[in-house]
This record gives C-alpha cells, sequence and structure tokens, in this order.
C-alpha cells in the first residue's frame, strides 16, 4: 500500500460538491470533486465532518455510493431533528465545499474475485453500498449472480429505483414494502422475517456470500435470519448505520 495513499484516507480535505441530486423525498445523492482521492473500493464509507461558525464539529460516516473508479458520491437520507442530515439534504448546493476524510473500511466490501452468489440485504439507506457493489460488478462485466432484496417503507421511499430497474443478466431485485403498497402490488410485504428470506434468499447449499446494511435492528434481524436458515456467520457481512430506523 502507497504510504501517500494511506496518509490522503486519514487526512481531512476539502471537496468540491459537483451534483446534489434529488432520489426521493427524502434523500439526495451528493457527488463530490476531493482534491486528492486515492480511489475507494465497493462498499467502503467516508467521513464527513461539518463545522458551525463557533468552530463545533460534527462528524458522521456516509457509504460511498458510486462504484470504483467512479468520482465519489454519497446518498444521505434526512432524519428529522438530526445535526447533520437536514444540512447536507436541505441546504447544500453544487459548488459548496464539504470537508470529508476517506474512504475508510476493509471489512463490509467485495470484489469480483470475492465470488458468490451475492445475497444483498438492504433496509433504507442501506441500500447505498450495496448500489456500490451492485455498480462494480456491472462495470467490471462480472457474471457472479446477485439477488438484493430491499426492504423500504413505501415504493416512493426505495433510493434508486430506476437503476435497480434496470435488467441485468444474472441479478434479481426484489423489494418488501413495510408501511404501505401500492394498489395492486403483488410484492413482499412486512419486514424481513426468516420466512420471507427462505423464499428469496439463495439457499446456503449455494455458499453464498451476503452483505446486510441499515438500521442497527434491521441488520440484526436480518443476519439472524440468514444465519437461521443455515449460512455460516462468517459469509454474512453487516454494516450498521446506527438507531434503529423504521424499516
Ligand atoms: C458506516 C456507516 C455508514 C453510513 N452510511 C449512511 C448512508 O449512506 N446514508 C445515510 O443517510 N446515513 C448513513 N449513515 C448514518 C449517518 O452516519 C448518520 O448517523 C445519519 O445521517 C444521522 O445523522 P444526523 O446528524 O442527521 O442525526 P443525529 O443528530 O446523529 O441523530 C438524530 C436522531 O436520529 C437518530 N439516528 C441517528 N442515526 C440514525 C439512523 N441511521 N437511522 C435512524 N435514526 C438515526 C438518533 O438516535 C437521534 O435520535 C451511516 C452510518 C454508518 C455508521
Amino acid at each position: 500500500m502507497a504510504r501517500t495513499a494511506l496518509r490522503r484516507r486519514l487526512t481531512w480535505q476539502t471537496a468540491a460538491v459537483t451534483s446534489v441530486t434529488r432520489e426521493t423525498a427524502s434523500v439526495v445523492t451528493i457527488q463530490l470533486d476531493p482534491p486528492a482521492w486515492p480511489g475507494h473500493r465497493a462498499g467502503q464509507h467516508l467521513d464527513v465532518r461539518l463545522t458551525a461558525e463557533d468552530g463545533y464539529t460534527a462528524e458522521r460516516e456516509y457509504s460511498i455510493a458510486s462504484a470504483p473508479g467512479e468520482p465519489p458520491a454519497i446518498t444521505v437520507e434526512r432524519l428529522e431533528g438530526g445535526e447533520v442530515s437536514p444540512y447536507l439534504t436541505g441546504e447544500l448546493r453544487a459548488g459548496d465545499e464539504l470537508e470529508l476524510r476517506g474512504p475508510v473500511g476493509g471489512y463490509f466490501v467485495w470484489e469480483p474475485g470475492d465470488g458468490g452468489p451475492l445475497m444483498l440485504l438492504a433496509g433504507g439507506s442501506g441500500i447505498v453500498p450495496l448500489r456500490s457493489i451492485l455498480r462494480h460488478r456491472h462495470r467490471t462485466g462480472s457474471d457472479v449472480p446477485a439477488r438484493l432484496l430491499y426492504s423500504s417503507r413505501t415504493l416512493p421511499d426505495a433510493i434508486y429505483r430506476d437503476e435497480l430497474g434496470q435488467r441485468h443478466d444474472g441479478v434479481q431485485v426484489s423489494y418488501t414494502l413495510t408501511r404501505g403498497q401500492p394498489p395492486g402490488w403483488t410484492g413482499h410485504t412486512g419486514r424481513i422475517n426468516q420466512a420471507l428470506l427462505a423464499e428469496v434468499a439463495w439457499p446456503a447449499k449455494a455458499r453464498p456470500l451476503a452483505y446486510i446494511c441499515g438500521p442497527t435492528s434491521f441488520v440484526e434481524t436480518a443476519a439472524a435470519a440468514l444465519v437461521g436458515l443455515g449460512y455460516p456467520p462468517e459469509q454474512v457481512k453487516t454494516e450498521r448505520f446506527g438507531a434503529t430506523g423504521g424499516h
């Protein structure tokens, strides 16, 4: 590992915000142009630091939404009453600057050479690093089969819906809607549990690699369910975004 790359990851730098794109009513994607980005792996995150005029600082972690080789981007969900996410989703504009540090994390990552099949489980904004993994799969021409089960409150709350709706050989995307379903909805409903995963997930005998990301309670329930279906715990990688969330 080049020493300069390591130093860049650990050093705060000021990135230009190149675009802010609305994804859903409460979610935006922020495209960033840091002066010294060493590149990232699919599934990693970065740290964001906001500094108030009186010098008070707040740091938060955000998964990197883009694929390796693409400029870093983050996708942020607004949490009412939060310190950082209302600013990022409501006030930040293209042309502004944002302090960041990264990429961070070497565990919740996937490379085509890691194989599969991939079992991806997302709760709410937990889709963000999984989107990076899927984009990486497409961009590298990987044919590792992948299934994504995305738990969202409602369909309009689901992030990247157009992108996830594009057909890619070997990728199967399904949703479970926990709070409300559109008329005629024939997909899954309710929270992820073992019965739903028994229907949707790869069987354990396929030796899948599982990646689960979302609010802490979602991740714990989903991981326990996969292990209950026979997935070896070391094949189940988890990333907890914090709090309990509503997914
Ligand atoms: C590794 C990692 C990656 C993350 N990636 C993303 C991402 O890609 N997109 C994204 O939107 N967020 C992500 N998060 C969550 C993010 O770091 C912040 O916690 C979130 O934006 C809330 O910050 P805030 O300052 O607005 O709220 P805070 O001021 O920290 O908290 C406000 C209130 O919301 C609750 N709360 C805090 N975090 C959450 C949460 N995640 N879900 C529900 N309630 C919460 C708190 O308990 C508190 O009551 C990630 C977290 C981790 C650890």
